[in-house]
């Protein structure tokens, strides 16, 4: 899909900050309290060994033994560990609920913006792949606050502190820690070769196990009517191990480097400590410093740690903001009505007095999905308000294309095409979907009962759902269903016929009692009698709604005001059915004496 082509990685870096920044803004004072929370939360806790080591240092070893003072220190180091706790736990419950809103926002704007893609994003979209942007992408979003932004933030503060406290009672002692530390980033550094490979594979093989998975689970009855059943389970066995040898890598160098090699480098600096304690004839008041250094040593490697092992979790929040705000990036259909509806006109603007202006006026249209291949040539065609029109044609000659032109999922490249006189992108969208219909070739049902197929989140009364399927003649068989209009249909419909499935699509359509109908192949998958019930259905919108309709079966439009015969993406013939009957040789003539002889 097109936001596989990836951003550069400091393009990236500032793309997902910006992203976190649009989804967390709502809470930006959320996020204030919970800093200030941490830095007091670090700052206490650095606090504590300085009191320790009063109370070694001044009274405990010395017997100096000053109860009221040693009591203050012990309960100062109480309190400040004890509030230090109670500081990280508001801070958590603030920064989690922070977190989980802004991914809440995140999947919002994400999905919502889905909707509003055209139809040529989807002609490239993997489905798998969309899924994980809305569900998994999103989630590493939350993850670039909570373990990473903070966690580092933490260990920063944390690590600062403590060299700090440490110059504050031995300086020498402090620049040896100091001077040691470089090695540790030398491990980082290390680490971050190793794993990052192995995180970023994993990861994309994760998408691919989902991915395979939702594709067999969509496809299996063609799959096992093909025998494939051995070569999927192998595909995915594959896929599913080498995910397992990814995962292990990393596994492998997170637990060769991160712990043994930082908690070896931890005791190294203790006996460095300690040897310099010893060379350094230690006198009564250092046990003390001792003591505080040995506790601060511990706080000096752990903050390290956590941010070593921050930053492949750091790369990969940030790759998936990235993919997140790529996504968010993608045009949207039609986004100047959304943007200003004011500018929209509506196709129904004046029905007073459009009376005289055609239903659709198509001038010089030109198509082509992908450049250099052109669908359609230099169509023109005009179909008054009212009209039946009826379009055939072989196989790819570009009827469905037409259709989809009309619904405005795919921009024009070249002419025009404006219904009842309004050009159809200067339109408002709701008020044209309003206005347009659409019987697709393949019927989609939502997995729901009858009746909210028909409504689709219109909020239709029962009366009016009723009629439409009366009108569609889907009403006789809804009712035998056992919980009849509630009847759950299953997924994609799968418990009707593709005939039912398409009586209702026209019920669907027809409850949104549109102004202009289009109907593609909507009389393919039925049988004659119920054909016939459909051309009743038509007459009886004569005049009153301008229908066209696509047919491989000519019957469906013999009666049609006009006929248009595409072939290869140009008008061929039009013309009523006596009319082109009279064409010797003529396409339609053809196309309709072979059905004939088929029937
Ligand atoms: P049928 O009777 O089989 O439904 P049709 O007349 O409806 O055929 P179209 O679906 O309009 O044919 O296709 C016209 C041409 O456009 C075909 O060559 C097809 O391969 C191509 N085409 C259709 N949809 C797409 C798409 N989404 N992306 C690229 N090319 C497409
Ligand atoms: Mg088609």
């Amino acid at each position: 899909m097109p936001s596989n082509t990836e951003p550069k990685t400091g393009g990236q870096t500032r793309q997902a900050f910006a992203l976190l920044h649009r989804a967390a803004r709502p809470d930006q004072h959320h996020l204030g309290w919970a800093v200030m929370w941490l830095m007091l939360a670090a700052l206490l806790e650095v606090l504590g060994p300085i009191m320790g080591k009063a109370l070694i240092d001044e009274h405990l070893l010395p017997r100096h033994l000053d109860w009221p003072r040693m009591a203050a220190l012990l309960a100062g180091l109480l309190l400040t560990g004890w509030i230090a706790s109670g500081l990280r736990y508001l801070q958590l419950v603030r920064l989690s609920g922070l977190a989980m809103r802004s991914v809440m926002r995140l999947r919002q704007m994400v999905y919502g913006h889905v909707l509003l893609l055209p139809m040529s994003f989807f002609d490239r979209a993997i489905t798998g792949q969309l899924v994980s942007r809305v569900t998994n992408d999103t989630e590493a979003v939350k993850n670039l606050y909570i373990q990473v932004l903070f966690v580092m933030l933490d260990s920063t503060i944390v690590l600062v502190g403590t060299i700090a406290a440490m110059a504050f009672l031995d300086w020498r002692l402090m620049s040896m820690v100091l001077a040691l530390l470089p090695a540790v980033l030398v491990i980082v550094w290390l680490y971050q070769r190793w794993s990052a490979p192995a995180v970023t594979r994993a990861r994309a093989l994760r998408s691919d196990i989902n991915g395979q998975m939702a594709e067999s689970i969509g496809g299996m009855s063609v799959l096992q009517a093909n025998n494939a059943e051995a070569r999927f389970g192998a595909r995915f066995a594959a896929t599913n191990h080498d995910h397992y040898t990814a995962r292990l890598a990393e596994l492998r160098a997170n637990a060769w480097l991160l712990r043994p090699a930082l908690d070896l480098f931890n005791i190294i600096l203790l006996a460095a400590v300690i040897f310099m304690f010893g060379n350094r004839e230690m006198t009564a008041s250092e046990v003390g410093v001792l003591y505080a250094f040995i506790s601060y040593l511990a706080r000096v490697i752990e903050p390290l740690i956590q941010i070593t092992m921050q930053f492949s979790q750091l790369q990969q929040a940030v790759v998936a903001s990235a993919r997140v705000a790529t996504l968010l990036d993608e045009a949207a259909a039609n986004e100047h009505s959304a943007a200003a509806p004011g500018n929209a006109r509506h196709a129904g603007a004046d029905r007073d007095d459009d009376g005289a202006r055609p239903a659709v006026a198509i001038r010089h249209l030109n198509f082509a999905y992908n450049e250099g291949q052109t669908v359609l040539h230099d169509l023109s065609l005009e179909i008054p308000q009212g009209a039946f029109f009826g379009i055939v044609g072989h196989t790819g000659s570009g009827k469905s294309t037409l259709l989809s032109l009309l619904l405005r999922f795919y921009p024009a490249h070249h002419g025009s095409i404006a219904i009842h006189g309004v050009p159809l992108d200067e339109i408002d969208n709701e008020r044209f979907r309003a206005e347009v219909g659409l019987v697709p070739q393949d019927p989609f049902l939502l997995a729901a009962s009858a009746r909210e197929n028909i409504d689709m989140g219109r909020g239709l009364t029962q009366q009016q759902i009723e009629t439409a399927a009366r009108a569609a003649h889907a009403h006789d068989f809804i009712t035998a269903l056992d919980q009849g209009y509630d009847t759950p249909l299953g997924e994609g419909g799968s418990r009707l016929s593709v005939g039912q499935k398409q009586l209702i699509a026209i019920a669907r359509a027809l409850a949104g009692q549109p102004r202009i109908l289009l109907l593609d192949e909507a009389t393919s998958h039925i049988d004659s009698q119920t054909e016939q019930i459909v051309q009743v259905a038509m007459d009886e919108l004569r005049g009153k709604v301008t229908v066209i309709a696509i047919a491989h079966r000519l019957s469906t439009i013999r009666d049609a005001d006009r006929i248009i015969v595409l072939n290869h993406g140009r008008i061929a013939e039009t013309g009523p059915h006596e009319q082109l009957m009279q064409i010797d040789g003529g396409l339609y003539q053809r196309l309709y004496l072979l059905q004939q002889l088929a029937a």
